[in-house]
């Protein structure tokens, strides 16, 4: 099954045929999108009437074993996706597909195109024929170059990824990190230091926020399980609960997750 809505979305537009023919998939986690697109490609092209790990058809089988002439997957060549390997993926797909009704590639890691590789595929990402559709994958569609990115639908593709540090360990830490910095708030970044030596995870780092958050929550309801959060009036409980839930916000996105932690206290601070 496709986990990302929004990529399932896709299935749905294409089969109201509205499909646009390059998507730029920004996405927290290469191999789940690239998952999730395969499986789409699966969906849109099954010969038979798809259903969940079709082994029925000879289609969705050479996707699986991605030697479907009419898929092609590519990632960069080293530091950058190079104009050699656009050129060979034009020529590929200057025939019509056979076997399936699209041709369809995938680019991993589209923050890696240089300038030359671009402009080798602009053209052919502007003039489509009518049966190719490209999706482009990058962790941060703000380092895709222009020109590529105007020419893209863009897709937002984030996934949750198991924690890597115990949820009761979590806790004592949000615990301790909370008596601290609402205590000696001048002292907000050494704390915030200790906070990012452990090397949490991004998903981690969104999970100790929703616990920060519950904290202040329960506090402006009354119950209180940090006397340190006692001394707080509603008003700065309740621009407290306004500050994670914007940090948590921005955690969706690429953010330096140093320098968001140091705005949290620097924002307790004011
Ligand atoms: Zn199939």
């Amino acid at each position: 099954m496709i986990k990302n809505e929004n990529i399932r979305e896709l299935e749905k537009k294409f089969n109201e045929n509205k499909l646009s023919h390059v998507f730029l998939i920004e996405t927290n986690d290469f191999q789940e999108s690239l998952l999730d697109v395969l499986e789409l490609c699966k969906r849109i092209n099954c010969s038979s009437k798809y259903s969940e790990n079709c082994e029925k058809c000879n289609i969705c089988h050479l996707i699986d074993t991605q030697s479907l002439p009419s898929l092609k997957i590519i990632f960069p060549d080293g530091q950058f996706i190079r104009k050699e390997q656009m050129e060979e993926l034009k020529l590929t797909f200057s025939y019509v597909p056979y076997i399936t009704n699209y041709n369809i590639y995938i680019i991993n890691e589209a923050e890696k195109f240089n300038r030359e590789s671009a402009n080798t595929i602009l053209k052919f990402m502007e003039e489509p024929e009518k049966n190719i559709i490209g999706f482009l994958i990058t962790n941060n569609k703000e380092n895709v170059i222009n020109t590529i990115k105007s020419r893209c639908e863009i897709v937002k593709a984030s996934y949750i990824k198991e924690n890597t540090i115990k949820n009761e360990e979590l806790i004592s830490l949000v615990k301790d990190y909370l008596k601290k910095i609402e205590v000696e708030k001048n002292l907000g970044i050494v704390y915030n230091k200790i906070v990012l030596e452990k090397n949490l995870e991004k998903n981690d780092i969104i999970a100790f926020f929703h616990i920060l958050l519950d904290f202040y929550v329960e506090a402006l309801k009354g119950n209180n399980e940090l006397k340190e959060l006692d001394k707080l009036s509603q008003l700065e409980l309740i621009k407290r609960v306004d500050l994670v839930n914007q940090i948590i916000e921005r955690l969706n996105y690429n953010v330096n997750i140093n320098l968001l932690f140091d705005y949290f206290v620097l924002s307790l601070e004011e």
